[in-house]
């Protein structure tokens, strides 16, 4: 029933291809609306008007929208995407929106309708308070990590993962922009002028770049886990009860720390904008997801690691050290280059008065540099809390 050659899909014909998968009946008045924010995907809500009841089809353009101009893009992402969100719901069900069909030829994933949730960057920005948003991501990433791990597989399937997330494109995109592009003077970077010259002591600090070098060459070579990713606050739905990670398009088989140094880093950009007790709020998100996912990260080791693990002391100690010291470093990373390179965050650039954004910015590239210099010496998280209660 489905379409074999690949084709963007109108509002009207989302709701046709809908039907023919039998997820309403014929008869039914259907609504549509394309809801994506339009750079790399569409995607489109159909529901029900009668019972609000609604599916999500998110489709993969075969292009990406980026500083005006169109470049072209693998729809073989689409794939990785339904792919991941199966794999990490075998092990975090409850925590990735279930997945209803997959179609590689039209690059598309068919998908629980989440819209009861807000997404949680924009949740956080209006202080909107998510009780559970760090023990449930602290979870997903034990689950989702550990279980995919060498840790836990048997090398012949680990390393089939590990091809099947072969995903060189979107990688590609990560690499320049997150480990190389903000640290020199090249033309996708973007910031008020009045940053030029904290950016250009970033530029001329070679023992920063040195040591992003380091951290580059582990997102490269460090086949870890499969990872999500691009795991932002923008993409996580979350409630008072419930959170859903969305959006792994970039999954790859990577360092562990990198997924929980990016949520750490986007949790940061919360604190910088804060004060007082809602600020302590974000603190005590940043401690949880790192104690749950250290603790639950170990509790899964003890029961199922692979017998040549399991029992070799201190081991498991130097695996959740490596992986703290690392997401502090890629957590460094992203703060710097949310503030400087080609994709922003709302945290920041809403802030309307000039002084006070830049001033935000100014800390967030004073904060990404220390993490990046010194992830080695930060030796806990509550020495991340302490350092960054004392930089405001
Ligand atoms: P992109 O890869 O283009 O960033 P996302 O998967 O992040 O696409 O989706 C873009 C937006 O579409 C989300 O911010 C959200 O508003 C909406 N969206 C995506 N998936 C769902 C879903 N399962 N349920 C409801 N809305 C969704
Ligand atoms: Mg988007
Ligand atoms: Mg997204
Ligand atoms: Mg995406």
């Amino acid at each position: 029933a489905t379409k074999r050659q690949y084709e963007s899909l109108t509002e009207e014909q989302a709701i046709v291809y809908a039907k023919k998968l039998g997820l309403f009946s014929d008869e039914l008045e259907l609504e549509c609306s394309e809801i994506g924010d339009g750079n790399l995907n569409y995607v489109f809500r159909i529901r029900d008007p009668k019972n609000g009841k609604g599916i999500i089809i998110k489709q993969a353009l075969p292009y990406a929208k980026v500083v005006g101009e169109s470049w072209p893009l693998t729809l073989k992402r689409a794939k990785i995407e339904a792919s991941a969100l199966k794999k990490h719901g075998e092990f975090a069900a409850g925590l990735v929106p279930e997945v209803y069909a997959i179609d590689e030829e039209l690059a598309i994933t068919v998908m629980e309708d989440l819209s009861r949730l807000t997404i949680a960057r924009e949740g956080l920005i209006c202080l909107e308070s998510y009780p559970k948003l760090s023990t449930d991501i602290g979870e997903y990433l034990a689950q989702t990590l550990f279980h995919t791990s060498d840790f836990a597989l048997h090398p012949f399937e680990k390393k089939k993962l590990v091809s099947e997330f072969s995903n060189p494109e979107l990688c590609k995109i990560t690499e320049d922009l997150i480990f190389t592009d903000p640290f020199f003077d090249y033309e996708t970077n973007d910031f008020e002028s009045s940053l030029r010259v904290d950016v250009e002591a970033i530029w001329s600090n070679e023992l920063l770049k040195l040591e992003v070098a380091k951290l580059k060459k582990s997102f490269l070579t460090e086949a870890e886990a499969l990872l999500h990713g691009d795991l932002h606050t923008g993409s996580i739905f979350a409630s008072e009860m419930e959170t859903k990670v969305i959006d792994p398009e970039f999954a790859f088989y990577g360092p562990i720390g990198f997924d929980v140094g990016l949520f750490l880093a986007n949790l940061i950009f919360q604190t910088i904008t804060r004060e007082g007790e809602s600020r302590v709020v974000i603190f005590e998100h940043i401690e949880k997801t790192w104690e749950v996912f250290s603790s639950k990260f170990s509790e899964l080791w003890k029961k199922e690691a692979v017998e040549s693990y399991k029992d070799t002391k201190g081991f498991e100690t130097y695996v959740l050290d490596k992986i703290f010291q690392d997401a502090i470093g890629f957590a460094g990373c992203e703060l710097i280059r949310r503030t400087i390179g080609l994709a922003h965050v709302k945290d920041l650039d809403r802030i309307v008065d000039e002084e006070q954004r830049i001033l935000a910015k100014k800390q967030a590239l004073q904060i990404g540099e220390l993490f990046i210099l010194n992830r080695k010496e930060i030796s806990s998280i509550q020495s991340v809390i302490e350092l960054l209660e004392e930089l405001q």
